[in-house]
């Protein structure tokens, strides 16, 4: 009952009140910049793929004189772009879901030393053709009650980052202990790593290093954010960090 309080005191009180306004206002503000940043970066995204298939068919249809072989390269390209549009989509969808909150994930006991063994069945071609190791130090089985095909998405998403980036004759190490309720988790390699002053944005949507490479590797920008939001999903958080020698060290925590 504001009656009760002394001029002053209400006066006070107003202020704070509309301290705590400005504040509201702000981060309502800074959220829709976000909101309205992650729009254009998507649309950017969609509009490259969208724009080099729109070139293919365009120059297929009215150039009279092509080649055969040209004319089988610019659908292979176009074929190409459309995979493309369907990773970024498929991962806009992913974040959406994990987003929204509204959709309810089931949760199940996961063996997550048999996820990652089957990631390393699955990359194996690609870790050879690298000449990268993939060595798997987490105990036999390491149970954990989550979603599993999110869990799946934190160890796929960054086994491909370290294979796209790490650079050829790398190794991945990956460790577990458990403390209480938590399995801490160190997934690291040696390769070329991140430079400091990217580590605190990559876990930012459409963010990348190096946007060329990123592409090229086939990356949709939005690996790691699918990766920090599963790992909250399963009651975590995620850092990056340099590792002391080189690379770059994922250190998160989830839940058993
Ligand atoms: P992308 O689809 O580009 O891979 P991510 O969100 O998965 O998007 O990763 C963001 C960026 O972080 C990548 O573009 C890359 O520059 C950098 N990155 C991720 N993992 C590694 C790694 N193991 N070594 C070096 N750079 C990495």
């Amino acid at each position: 009952d504001l009656a009760e309080f002394p001029g002053d005191e209400l006066g006070e009180i107003a202020e704070r009140i509309i301290k705590i306004y400005r504040r509201l206002q702000y981060t309502k503000e800074e959220q829709n910049r976000l909101k309205h940043e992650l729009i254009q970066n998507a649309a950017h995204e969609l509009k490259t793929p969208v724009a080099s298939i729109q070139g293919y068919i365009e120059t297929i249809l009215t150039d009279t004189k092509m080649t055969e072989e040209n004319r089988q390269l610019f659908l292979e390209r176009s074929f190409a772009q459309t995979q493309r549009l369907t990773a970024i989509l498929q991962d806009i969808s992913t974040l959406h879901r994990l987003d929204s909150g509204t959709i309810a994930y089931e949760f199940e006991p996961v063996d997550i030393y048999e996820t990652v063994s089957h990631i390393q069945q699955e990359t194996a071609l690609q870790l050879s053709g690298r000449r990268m190791t993939f060595v798997n130090q987490l105990p036999s089985p390491l149970i954990v009650r989550g979603n599993a095909s999110l869990l799946y998405s934190i160890f796929r998403n960054l086994t491909d980052n370290a294979i796209a980036y790490a650079g050829d004759g790398t190794t991945i190490t990956l460790t577990a202990r458990q403390t209480g309720d938590y399995w801490h988790f160190c997934f690291s390699d040696n390769g070329v790593g991140i430079p400091q002053e990217h580590l605190m944005r990559i876990f930012e949507r459409f963010y990348r290093v190096d946007k060329g490479r990123s592409r090229k590797m086939g990356g949709t920008g939005l690996g790691l954010a699918i990766v920090k939001n599963a790992v909250i999903m399963h009651g975590g958080t995620i850092t990056a960090c340099r590792n002391e020698d080189s690379g770059v060290r994922f250190v998160f925590d989830i839940h058993c």
